[in-house]
């Protein structure tokens, strides 16, 4: 259903309050139209009475999923109770089409304007034919339903905006999640490749560079093996916290896979990415990470590449693990190039 984004209480609430909208409406409509107050307190009566049992239900679990059936079957009875005891009048066609309105929040906004856009004919034609016998009826019902619905579209707008909004952040904290790595809370490695993509092209087309990182955290294993996967799982947090606050905004960290990030450094050539590599590389080497009141030494490798316009990314990444390998072989802790 389209609007299951929208809870429960929210939707019985605006039913709940065009119910009572409309029994006020019409029990005036009916003492002006007939002229009688004992006319209008009938009708105000007889709708109180009809609707009785949904308001009653509204009021004593405001988020209960019978209430719209409720609402519909008293509502449409009503309508016919009506259309029995006063033999057809045409004013009740004014409250089939409050009901209308009232019923098309369960379909979009726009099932409102058709109704209201119907009514606007039916009148002018009803107007056309039947100038002498139902201008008196008509007029007044007409323009307070026209009101009505007008108010109804208004309150349907000012609550989808609402549920748009709702929805946009619903949509976005589920976007957020899917590229999120949930141990470190940096990208995963599905933002990585997607957003590599995009550099790569990015780049091919102005003529841009950009280089790429892959980190791996030296001798990992062993904090696991020493420590417990606990420990194995804050040195990887805490190795990406301190990498996060080391690079730039524009530079983006992923999680590649178990104890390796990748870093894509946007607008960056191979000399300046050393440096900034370098930098990352000895900030992990001084962080402060303690276990059990005892400093943990990490380190890291990391392998360097510059985006060549010809490659594929793919290529690009298996250079950067190249030197990876390369600095892994040299002795760990420090940053080589392809
Ligand atoms: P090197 O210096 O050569 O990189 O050695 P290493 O021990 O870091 O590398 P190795 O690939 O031998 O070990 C990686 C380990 O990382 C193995 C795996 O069990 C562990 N690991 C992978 N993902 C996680 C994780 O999410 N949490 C924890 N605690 N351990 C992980
Ligand atoms: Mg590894
Ligand atoms: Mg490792």
């Amino acid at each position: 259903m389209r609007n299951c984004i929208v809870s429960q209480a929210t939707t019985n609430k605006f039913l709940a309050n065009a119910a009572i909208v409309m029994i006020v409406v019409q029990s005036v409509l009916s003492y002006f139209v007939e002229d009688s107050l004992s006319g209008g307190l009938a009708t105000f009566g007889l709708a109180v009475a009809m609707f009785a049992v949904p308001i009653a239900l509204y009021f004593a679990r405001p988020a209960s999923a019978a209430f719209k059936y409720l609402f519909v079957f008293f509502a449409i009875s009503y309508v016919f109770v009506l259309l029995y005891a006063q033999k057809g009048n045409i004013d009740n066609l004014f409250l089939l089409f409050v009901i209308l309105a009232g019923a098309s929040i369960y379909f979009d906004v726009r099932f409102t304007l058709y109704t209201t856009f119907i009514l606007c004919a039916e009148t002018m034609l009803g107007l056309f034919l039947y100038r002498e016998a139902l201008f008196p009826l008509l007029v007044p019902a007409s323009v307070l339903s026209l009101m009505f619905n007008f108010l109804v579209i208004g309150a349907l707008l000012a609550f989808q905006g609402e549920w748009g909004k709702r929805m946009m952040n619903s949509y976005e904290s589920v976007y957020d999640r899917s590229i999120t790595d949930s141990l470190t809370q940096v990208r995963n490695r599905a933002f990585f490749d997607e957003y590599l993509r995009d550099t790569a092209e990015q780049a091919r087309k102005y003529g841009e560079t950009f280089s790429v990182a892959i980190l791996d955290i030296d001798n990992f294993k062993a904090f696991n093996d020493t420590y417990g996967h606990p420990v194995g799982d804050l040195v990887l947090k805490a190795t990406a916290m301190t990498v996060q606050e080391t690079i730039r905004k524009t530079d983006v960290l992923c999680r590649f896979g178990g104890e390796e990030f990748t870093l894509i450094f946007k607008a960056t050539s191979l000399a300046d990415a050393l440096t900034i590599a370098e930098k990352i590389r000895s900030s992990v080497e001084r962080g402060e990470v303690e276990h059990e009141g005892k400093k943990l030494s990490i380190t890291i490798s990391l392998g360097l590449a510059e985006f060549k316009p010809r490659e594929t990314p793919a290529a690009l990444v298996a250079r950067a693990d190249q030197a990876l390998l390369a600095a892994k072989q040299a002795g760990k802790n420090r940053v080589e190039r392809a």
